[in-house]
C-alpha cells in the first residue's frame, strides 16, 4: 500500500504545545480535514458528501466543512440546530437517523431539512405527520460481520420489505426517492459496498417495475482510516465502488455520509503520565486523559489507539489507566511501550473520530482542551508536524 502522510506532531511541537497549553490537549489540523474531504471528492466525483457530524462535531470542523461546500448528516434536534446556528441551510442536511424523535422532526421543519431516512412503517406516519412531503430514503440492512462497528445490528429494513415500505411512504405523500445503507464503520474492503449496491440495484429495478422511479442512492459512511495492524488500499477501494456506481447507477444521484474518514486523521492528543506504579510485575501508567475522556473511543468504538513516546529504550508490556477513581477507567493492558516516568508526554495520532465526541467530565476531570494547529503553529519552534507513518 502506498504510504500516506497524516497529520502527526513532532517532538518539538508536542513539547512546546504541552508547555503552553497544558495537557490533555487535542490538536486539530484543518488542512488534514480539507485533504480528507478532497480525497473523497476526487476519487468519487459524482458523490455528494454529507459529513456525519457525530464523529466529531467540533465547531471549527463544521465551519470548515460548511465553507468547503460539504453537506451534513445529522441525527438529532441538537445537531440540526447546532448547524443551523452556524448558518448551514437545512437543504444541506440529511436527518439520517432511521428512528427519529418528534423533536428532531420539528427541528427539521424549523431549519428546512427535507431529507431523511427510515427503515420501518412507524416512521412513515411520523414523517408524514411532522414533515409532510419530505424526501425519504429507505435504509436497508446489510450483512457485514467484517465491519469494525456493525451498525446493521440496529438499523435497516430487510430486502423483502423494501418495495412495500417505499410504496407505503409514497402513499403517505412522502417523496420516496431512493435507498440508503451503512456497511458499518471502518470497513476496509470494497466488498460490503458492492454487495450492498447489488441489493440496492435489485430494489431500484423492482421499484421501477412497479412504477416507482428511484433517483437517489446513499452509500453511507464506513470509509476507513489507518489503524494498528490493519492493512487496506483506500484508493483501490474507492475506485471499485465508483466503477460500480457508474456501471449500475447511471443518472442516479449518489450521496455518502463519511464520519470517521473526514475527522479521524486530523486530530492528535497530547497526554501526560501523571503517575507510575507496578502491579503483578507490570508497570502501570496513569494518564491525564482516560476512558471517560478522549479515550472513550476504546469503549464505544473499540478502537486501539497508537501511543507514541519520544523516549528510547527497551519495550515492556504495560497497563495504561485514566485519571478517574473508577476501576473501569483502564484503556490498555499489555500494551508495548518504553518505560515512562511521571511528567512524560505521550502523543496519540489519528485521534479525531469518536473520541472527544463521546468524552464526559466524569469525576470532575475537564474534557481535553482543543487548539487548531494552523492557529498555533507559529508559536512552535520547528513547525513541520507531518511525517511518514
Ligand atoms: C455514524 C454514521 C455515519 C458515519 O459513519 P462512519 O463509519 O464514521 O463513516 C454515517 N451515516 C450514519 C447514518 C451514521 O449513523
Amino acid at each position: 500500500m502506498k504510504k500516506e502522510k497524516y497529520f502527526q506532531l513532532n517532538q518539538a511541537a508536542v513539547e512546546a504545545l504541552a508547555e503552553k497549553y497544558g495537557t490533555p490537549l487535542l490538536v486539530l489540523s484543518l488542512e488534514q480535514i480539507e485533504k480528507n474531504y478532497n480525497l473523497l471528492r476526487t476519487h468519487m466525483p459524482r458523490v455528494k458528501v454529507f459529513y456525519a457530524i457525530k464523529a466529531n462535531p467540533h465547531r471549527r470542523i463544521l465551519e470548515l466543512m460548511r465553507d468547503l461546500g460539504s453537506n451534513f448528516d445529522v441525527a438529532s434536534d441538537g445537531e440540526i440546530m447546532g448547524l443551523a446556528s452556524l448558518g448551514v441551510d437545512g437543504s444541506r442536511m440529511i436527518y439520517a437517523n432511521p428512528m427519529k424523535t418528534v423533536n428532531g422532526l420539528r427541528a427539521c421543519r424549523n431549519a428546512g431539512v427535507g431529507k431523511m431516512t427510515f427503515d420501518s412503517a412507524g416512521e412513515i406516519d411520523k414523517m408524514a405527520r411532522e414533515c409532510p412531503g419530505a424526501t425519504a430514503l429507505l435504509r436497508i440492512r446489510i450483512d457485514n460481520s467484517s465491519a469494525h462497528v456493525d451498525l446493521n445490528k440496529k438499523f435497516g429494513a430487510g430486502r423483502e420489505q423494501a418495495l412495500e415500505l417505499l410504496q407505503k411512504a409514497k402513499a403517505a405523500g412522502l417523496d420516496a426517492a431512493g435507498i440508503a445503507f451503512h456497511v458499518g464503520s471502518q470497513t476496509t474492503s470494497a466488498d460490503p459496498y458492492l454487495n450492498a449496491l447489488d441489493i440496492a440495484r435489485e430494489i431500484f429495478e423492482e421499484a421501477a417495475a412497479n412504477g416507482m422511479q428511484l433517483r437517489i442512492m446513499d452509500i453511507g459512511g464506513g470509509f476507513p482510516i489507518p489503524e494498528p495492524k490493519v492493512r487496506f488500499n483506500l484508493t483501490e477501494m474507492l475506485k471499485q465502488i465508483n466503477a460500480r456506481l457508474d456501471e449500475d447507477f447511471p443518472g442516479v444521484e449518489i450521496w455518502c455520509e463519511p464520519g470517521r474518514f473526514i475527522c479521524g486523521t486530523a486530530v492528535n492528543l497530547i497526554t501526560s503520565v501523571i503517575g507510575v506504579t507496578e502491579r503483578g510485575g507490570q508497570p502501570w501508567y496513569f494518564l491525564d486523559d482516560g476512558l471517560y475522556g478522549t479515550f472513550s473511543g476504546v469503549l464505544f468504538d473499540q478502537w486501539d489507539f497508537k501511543l507514541i513516546s519520544f523516549k528510547e529504550g527497551e519495550q515492556v508490556a504495560a497497563t495504561f489507566a485514566g485519571p478517574s477513581c473508577d476501576s473501569l477507567d483502564i484503556m490498555f493492558r499489555g500494551k508495548m511501550t518504553v518505560r515512562q516516568e511521571e511528567g512524560d508526554l505521550i502523543l496519540v495520532p489519528i485521534c479525531g473520530a469518536y473520541t472527544s465526541a463521546s468524552a464526559t467530565t466524569f469525576n470532575g476531570f475537564s474534557k481535553a482542551n482543543f487548539v487548531v494547529w494552523e492557529d498555533v503553529k507559529g508559536e512552535v519552534p520547528d513547525a513541520s508536524p507531518a511525517k511518514e507513518q
